[in-house]
């Protein structure tokens, strides 16, 4: 059976260009960057010339990047590594509710260690606006984080204003970008971006390694204790075939944007117009500030979880609007904060595009959720139409 992938939103496939740039470091190339030898010069030398591609890819100087594990270490580290950089002096960290868990989370424990914390509401299309960001701001305000772009509904935050509004107060902003990498233009010399966090896998690098960049002269602390590596800030040996994975990465989303872009704008529209066409189906997110290849609705009298599976059945991958911490049957925090109710919200599916998706895919894909919800509908008690 063929097999279409729309789940990009969750993590894409490895690009050739990327895995050939890594495995001289898999195999020949295995030195440690802290070694003083040429095996250890040959591994600092790369190690230097990915953190220039992430660098030049975001428009910031190298010495700004911290290589980590991820977008879960790297937005733990902006928000806790801030934290000790300034508490107790000021105690107050501002997010949305829509942000992914490793954000949100990370916020609630400080919230139970006795920080104070805001979790502002979003609009009915998953947004805030720069004025709740303005009140909420107080003298005791140590950080604000609102993501770039949202991983399940796909909306776009004002993140310009939002962290212009920061700047004017004088407080830290952080961004988790890890969704719009490849997809928004990104020069941080301009933009009022004070930490901002990426994930190599979302954007057709390895798994297993992000980056989270720091403007000159923030105040961060370390989180982990260990060796010097990055500067200290990231104790531990480098994952450096994942590294160079992610300089590629970097540098073949820059590259390739406008041409991906303007691919995957058509092919979302494409499949929103065809769904759309299918009786009680919904879009949600926002209709124009929104990632690419993202299509998130709601099919009204339909279980989300039953539709994933019977779209697996045919080849489809993508995902529901339960969380996405897969097996939980608990309604997605972001549809919740956008006002779906329960079922509405667990009759959602997400469809996140990629750059080798076609018009083709996307037609068969309507289809088949088309015969897919007729089958579910008539089988369901609660549909009476
Ligand atoms: C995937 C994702 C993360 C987590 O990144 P990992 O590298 O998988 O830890 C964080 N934030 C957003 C918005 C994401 O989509």
């Amino acid at each position: 059976m063929k097999r279409i992938y729309m789940d990009h939103g969750a993590t894409t496939p490895l690009r050739e260009e990327v895995l050939d740039a890594m495995l001289p470091y898999l195999k020949e190339k295995y030195g440690n960057p802290s070694s003083l030898h040429s095996f250890g010069r040959e591994a600092r030398k790369a190690l230097d010339e990915a953190r220039e591609k992430v660098a030049a890819g975001l428009g910031v100087a190298p010495e700004e990047i911290v290589f980590t594990s991820g977008g879960t270490e790297a937005n733990n580290l902006a928000i806790m590594g801030v934290v000790r950089g300034i508490a107790p002096i000021k105690n107050h960290i501002i997010t949305s509710a829509v942000e992914h868990h490793a954000v949100l989370d990370t916020v609630k424990f400080l919230g139970q260690m006795g920080y104070e914390i805001t979790i502002l509401p979003v609009d009915e299309y998953g947004m805030v606006s720069p004025r709740q960001v303005e009140e909420a701001i107080t003298d005791r305000t140590i950080l604000v984080s609102i993501m770039t772009a949202n991983n399940e509904i796909g909306t776009i935050m004002p993140f310009e204003e939002i962290g212009a509004v920061c700047r004017e107060k004088g407080v830290y902003y952080h961004t988790d970008a890890v969704q719009a990498i490849g997809h928004i233009d990104f020069n941080l010399r301009e933009q009022p971006v004070d930490l901002l966090s990426l994930s190599a896998h979302k954007f057709y690098g390895p798994k297993g390694v992000g980056a989270l960049y720091v403007r000159k002269k923030t105040k961060l602390k370390q989180v982990f204790f260990g060796g010097g590596q990055e500067r200290k800030l990231r104790p531990g040996t480098e994952n450096l075939p994942g590294i160079v994975g992610l300089g590629r990465a970097m540098e073949l989303a820059v590259a390739d944007m406008p041409e991906k872009r303007e691919k995957l704008i058509r092919l979302r529209d494409r499949l929103v117009e065809g769904l759309l066409q299918i009786e009680d189906v919904r879009l949600n997110g926002h209709p124009l500030q929104r990632l690419p290849g993202n299509v998130n609705v709601s099919v009204l009298y339909v279980e989300g979880e039953s539709l994933l599976l019977g779209l697996d059945l045919k080849g489809i991958a993508l995902s529901s609007g339960s969380a996405c911490t897969s097996g939980s049957l608990d309604p997605s925090h972001v549809l919740m904060a956008i006002g779906l109710d329960h079922q509405t919200a667990q009759g959602s599916l997400r469809f996140t595009l990629g750059k080798d998706n076609t018009d083709e895919e996307i037609d068969y894909t309507v289809e088949a959720v088309r015969k897919t919800v007729d089958y579910l509908r008539a089988m369901s008690p609660v549909y009476r139409k």
